[in-house]
């Protein structure tokens, strides 16, 4: 057997500034990466790399040759275990750019058996939670008004970013608009430990459903502070990066937030799901902004979730690549249809 191998970067417009408490962006650089076997068929994955992580577009596409090496002496997209496990022991960082290839594989693999993703793995499509929609920072105005717009398309779940010095002004716009809508939030580690405990209080009198990440990731102390202390379940991001990570939090907060980006591949998520059950931690994914290209392997993992983020694509001006029909937020893997993940180009 055979594999070629190919990437190129992708710079991909947002439909809004999206503004957070760390900074803003107006851009995503994702880097596509393709793998194709003899008969022609070509498995698709996406790089959404994050300055937060240590990575860049530039990073991505530095280390891509020394993984597609890799893929191309393996030469077996099905040998799905070894080429993760060889490629983090190739490039040990970088989880983006591992989680690339490993996306293009999973697609090929599942590709070559005709079969969607989920189905390769045996998991329940009617098992997905519904994907929240990101509202972020910005004028209370504008925040009112993209609110409005994410009701108006149908969005039952949308996910908040605090972290400002008005962030009861935007939770209070946000339920006028929404008054019916499942309300997380995340402060992006902008919060103290006693700032969580008490802004915990009036979110869960907005009904808010969770807090992500109040505090930042170097202060695990404080996330046990708040998570004892809070009114409201506490989900761990920044503090829950890779399969390691899922002890440490285990007794600091209720949900673990996965990344593909964080984790560097698809079986490493996997691994972090089952880890995070058998610690009693609720789970949900996550994701950069990125293209369908990643994304729609995301929601692959849909049944094993509890709670979804899914709405990488969603947030851009267009995406080169469709994958599965994250309309309104609801993952409709059943209706797919199409074998691998279900990317492809518009
Ligand atoms: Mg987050």
């Amino acid at each position: 057997m055979s594999l070629d191998t190919e990437f190129e970067r992708v710079s991909l417009p947002l439909a809004n500034a999206f503004t957070i408490s760390r900074g803003t962006q107006e851009t995503a650089d994702n880097v596509i990466v393709k793998i194709t076997d003899e008969g022609g068929m070509t498995g698709i994955g996406g790089a959404a790399p994050s300055a937060h992580y240590g990575e860049t577009a530039d990073t991505v596409e530095a280390v891509l040759p020394d993984l597609l090496d890799v893929v191309e002496e393996v030469g077996d997209p099905h040998a799905l275990t070894t080429i993760e496990e060889r490629m983090r022991h190739t490039v040990a960082r970088n989880p983006a750019a591992r989680c690339a290839v490993s996306i293009a594989l999973h697609d090929l693999a599942a590709k070559r058996t005709g079969l969607p993703l989920y189905r390769m793995w045996g998991l329940d499509p009617d098992e997905t939670p519904t994907s929240s929609f990101t509202i972020g920072l910005d004028t209370t105005e504008k925040i009112r008004e993209k609110t409005a717009d994410a009701v108006d398309a149908g969005y039952s779940t949308l996910k908040v970013k605090l972290g400002t010095d008005r962030d009861r002004e935007i939770i209070g716009a946000i339920r006028e608009e929404a008054p019916e809508a499942t309300l997380r939030v995340d402060a992006n580690e902008a919060w103290t430990p006693r700032e969580t405990v008490d802004n915990s209080r009036w979110l869960a009198e907005h009904g808010v459903e969770f807090i992500e990440q109040p505090v930042p990731a170097e202060d695990p102390e404080g996330l046990k502070f708040a998570y004892e202390r809070s009114e409201l379940p506490i989900a761990a991001d920044e503090s829950c990066v890779t399969l390691a990570d899922i002890p440490e939090i285990a007794d600091r907060c209720d949900i673990a937030n996965l990344k593909l980006m964080k984790c560097g591949g698809l079986l490493e998520a996997k691994r972090m799901v089952h880890a995070a059950r058998a610690e009693g931690l609720e789970v949900m994914l996550g994701c950069m902004i990125e293209s369908n290209a990643s994304i729609a392997a995301g929601v692959h993992l849909g049944p094993l979730l509890d709670y979804a983020d899914l709405d990488g694509s969603l947030l851009l001006e267009s995406d080169p690549y469709d994958g599965v029909d994250l309309t309104d937020g609801e993952m409709r893997l059943a209706e797919l249809g199409l074998p691998g993940t279900g990317v492809r180009t518009e």
